[in-house]
């Protein structure tokens, strides 16, 4: 198994002879030889066995969420949504899919927490 930058604008895919694991008093990591982003890594070896050192599963992809309430003529608020999934592999993120008038709330507050809602809904179908 490749290692992969997790810094989204990068997403390299190195192999593990490319990279140069260390120990930092955090924990072990890795340093993106492309763009030098930290990269954790977990040993998963037995103790006092030899370093097993594999990347944490992520599911929390940085999506990109914008959640905004826009007030309507009557003091009311709708909520719009625009939700940009990060991809796991190189090529940074999906098309923007967008939600617009999402139901009508009495503040912009709930408007936003709806919107959010909905955007996480999404994301995980989509996961
Ligand atoms: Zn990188």
């Amino acid at each position: 198994m490749p290692f992969i930058c997790e810094n989204v604008e990068c997403r390299a895919v190195l192999a593990r002879g490319q990279v140069r694991s260390r120990r930092e008093d955090e924990g072990w990591c890795f340093y993106c030889p492309d763009c030098n982003a930290r990269n954790e890594l977990k040993d998963i070896g037995v103790a006092g066995g030899p370093v097993e050192l594999v990347q944490p599963e992520r599911s929390d992809l940085p999506h990109k969420v914008i959640a905004t309430a826009r007030p309507l003529e009557d003091g009311t608020y709708t909520a719009n949504l625009r939700v940009q999934r990060a991809l796991g592999t190189k090529g940074t993120y999906a098309a923007e899919e967008r939600w617009e008038q999402l139901g009508v709330f009495l503040n912009a507050h709930e408007a936003v927490a709806h919107a959010k809602s909905i955007a996480a809904d999404w994301l995980d179908r989509k996961a």
